[in-house]
């Protein structure tokens, strides 16, 4: 196995200046991501459009593991890729941001965050295996995105390929207004060349290299049927070019390529393309088809209404990647939606409310760099010196502050301890831990610092999964992985006051505080909401020499004994939520008193009154929005019924069905695999997190059990 130690001659950085730089007008820019289903040659396709533009000198295969673009070693390995990377390149006049993407369903929510900062993408099919379940994963983010796409068939080579079936599968399955614009010559063994639909024209593909020509009497009967269907899904979408049709004109490539432009831009019909990336045949003529359909950043921005007055704008810089590089220290990547930077000048994040000098700026090719003195609208690049900013920040000026839409992500309902082997390495874990969860939203460390474990929660096993294989070779540290465990939540349903009093006696001094807390649901938000209704000092009460009333400085300590209460609930031990606190009133000791026996005293309290509240146990309810064939909608809905989930809604698209519903997260451990085999294949799925419910008092019990047996319950607080 290789590692990831890259020689630093590989990471060739070259400083422009301003004149160097090739400023281009906004309409030449694309900025667009590749979608696939894992194995579909995502990767060979970026690598082989790489190859093309120049940026690499020899075509990587990722059987080897030498792709530039998979270079985090457990990418290599897994052959999955987890992380977005944006590459720059040029072809035919225009710059090429290609943003990778991710492919695995439970990184959706980097699919949807790599989806918010393209303008386009590129939808990559296996030429065999057609349809797959996260091809149409992707494609319901894109659709609920409104992001134009275009849809490649590749792996024509292989035996089994079969373009018109998967054309076939994209109008069944994905949209009605998929049209091809190229047909394949020959297939499976016998692929070797394209038909362009529009020009007529046709590129076989031969040892000398390329050669473009007209199409061949024997390939006109296949071309004409396709070549009409292309050519009337455009017209019907102008109707000027509709009119001439009518009456026999036949509109020109030009007009066609035109009009098609216009139509993918506004999701009315989806270009078809094919070829084979690990052949190398069809990948000028993707990069051709990106150019020509895909929007360039303004199209896009004046479509979705956030136009901001491109270069010229103010400064707006949403960072959707953080990257720490071994090389170069703490990188956030950024997308320039308006405005100019320089390299040094002051960047302001309205969620800190700091400004941080930007220092150096790159534009990467995966491990190459290119250093920038500026960079302005329609740029992807990444930024030195930003140390403050975490995913989804919006880095702008602090004369005009400003925050893209905030990017909401599905909050982790999956949790494992992790414990350092060695206990001296337990600061590292926790750094570790912190660098990960800023790289990645969707990850929530915590430390308990009773038994001194760590606790990671993610959206999925494979999430936590690669978080912790990240960890091992990352930040080298070796930490002992408990088995998953779902992220209950525990909550009270009932209104109840309840106090308790601290008092001892040490030496002389001593200590003393009273509370009374009123506990309640809260009705909407999760969390624990803390108030105070409590009366300052009043009068002393003569007798005991206690007076009545929280002074303000003890108020934070009771606040900080309810929340660490909290954060162990009654019926198992797992963090209370949906739960408001009230601090009624108390009575404190002008001389004893201290801030530690208030939070004692709180503590004391709030355990009182939770357990007198009717506490309950919530857990993580999933919303499974699934696409299958009619066939199998009794066997998936009984299923679910088993699962103690039920089906919501059901409606008809195209020729399949669109189920919705819920299902305990308790319940769909391993549902991947069971639903594929129990719709052959023949379903897609997204399982995301919807709300926390109660769990049936009947199967409380079962919970607290295993809390028992793993040894976590009840603690020893
Ligand atoms: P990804 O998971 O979508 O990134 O797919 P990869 O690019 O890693 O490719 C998966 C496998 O398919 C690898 O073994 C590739 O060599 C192979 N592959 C990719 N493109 C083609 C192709 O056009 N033809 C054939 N026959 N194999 C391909």
């Amino acid at each position: 196995m290789t590692n990831l130690q890259v020689d630093s001659a590989d990471r060739e950085e070259s400083v422009q200046t301003d004149r160097q730089q090739m400023q281009l007008p906004p309409h030449k820019i694309r900025i667009f991501g590749l979608f696939a289903h894992v194995d579909a040659g995502k990767t060979t396709t970026s690598e082989a459009m790489l190859y093309h533009t120049g940026r690499i000198n020899r075509l990587g295969r990722v059987d080897e593991g030498n792709t530039q673009l998979d270079w985090m070693i457990q990418e290599r390995e897994r052959g999955i890729t987890i992380t977005s990377a944006a590459t720059t390149c040029q072809w035919q006049g225009h710059r090429l941001h290609l943003i990778d993407t991710p492919g695995h369903v439970d990184f959706s929510a980097e699919v949807v965050r790599s989806m918010r900062i393209i303008d386009g993408a590129v939808i990559v099919l296996c030429g065999v295996g057609g349809v797959e379940a996260q091809t149409q994963t992707v494609w319901m983010h894109g659709q609920r995105e409104g992001l134009p796409r275009l849809i490649w068939v590749n792996k024509l080579d292989r035996t089994g390929a079969d373009f018109d079936r998967v054309v076939e599968e994209v109008r069944e399955r994905l949209t009605r207004r998929a049209v091809a614009v190229q047909i394949p010559v020959g297939q499976e063994g016998e692929f070797g060349g394209i038909v362009d639909l529009l020009e007529q024209r046709v590129f076989m593909w031969t040892a000398g290299g390329v050669e473009e020509g007209e199409v061949a009497a024997v390939l006109q009967d296949r071309m004409a049927p396709a070549r009409q269907q292309l050519v009337e899904a455009i017209c019907e979408t102008d109707e000027g070019l509709l009119e001439r049709w009518a009456v026999g004109d036949e509109p020109t490539p030009e007009q066609l390529r035109c009009a098609l432009r216009h139509a993918t831009l506004a999701g009315e019909l989806v270009p078809i393309l094919c070829g084979s990336a690990l052949r190398d045949m069809g990948l000028t003529q993707l990069l051709d088809a990106v150019t020509a359909y895909l929007p360039a950043p303004l199209d896009r921005a004046v479509e979705t209404g956030t136009d901001q007055g491109g270069a010229g704008g103010p400064l707006c810089a949403p960072v959707f990647k953080l990257v720490n590089d071994p090389y170069m220290g703490h990188l956030a990547w950024v997308r320039l939606l308006s405005g100019r930077l320089h390299s040094g000048e002051t960047v302001y994040n309205p969620r800190t409310g700091q400004e941080e000098r930007v220092g150096r700026i790159f534009r990467m090719h995966a491990n190459q760099r290119q250093r920038l003195d500026r960079v302005e609208a329609g740029d992807v690049v990444a930024l030195g010196g930003v140390k403050g900013a975490i995913t989804g920040d919006t880095l702008c000026r602090v004369e005009a502050p400003m925050q893209v839409e905030e990017i909401s992500f599905p909050d982790p309902v999956i949790t494992v301890a992790l414990a350092p082997a060695d206990p001296a390495q337990l600061e590292r874990l926790q750094r570790a831990l912190l660098r990960l969860c800023q790289e990645d939203p969707t990850l929530v460390a915590r430390y308990d610092g009773e038994t001194g474990e760590e606790t990671l929660a993610g959206l999925g096993e494979l999430h936590l999964e690669i978080a912790v294989d990240r960890l091992r070779r990352e930040f080298q540290v070796e930490p002992v992985v408990s088995p998953p465990q779902v992220a209950y939540l525990e909550t009270v349903r009932r209104r109840v006051e309840a106090g308790a009093t601290y008092r001892r006696q040490s030496g002389g001094h001593g200590h003393y505080a009273q509370v009374q807390l009123r506990v309640e649901p809260l009705s909407s938000e999760g969390g624990v909401v803390f108030v105070s209704s409590a009366p300052g000092p009043g009068q002393a009460d003569q007798g005991r020499g206690r007076q009545a009333g929280v002074p303000e400085e003890f108020v934070r300590h009771v606040e900080l004994g309810v929340r660490q209460r909290l954060e162990e609930g009654p019926v198992a031990g797992y963090p209370c939520s949906g739960v408001k606190v009230t601090l009624v009133s108390g009575y404190f000791h002008p001389v004893d008193s201290c801030g530690m026996d208030f939070r004692i005293a709180a503590s004391m309290a709030a355990r009182q009154a939770v357990g007198q509240a009717a506490p309950g146990l919530l857990e993580p309810v999933m919303r499974l929005d699934a696409y299958l064939d009619s066939q199998y909608m009794g066997a998936v809905s009984g299923d679910l019924g088993r699962r103690h989930g039920h089906v919501t809604e059901v409606s008809m698209r195209g020729e399949q069905q669109h189920l919705v519903g819920q299902v305990p997260l308790s319940q769909v451990r391993g549902y991947a695999s069971h639903l594929r085999s129990m719709t052959r294949g023949r379903c897609a799925f997204i399982l995301e997190f919807l709300r926390y419910e109660l769990v049936p008092s009947a199967e409380v019990e079962l919970v607290v059990e295993e809390r028992r047996r793993a040894g976590k319950w009840p603690s020893s607080r």
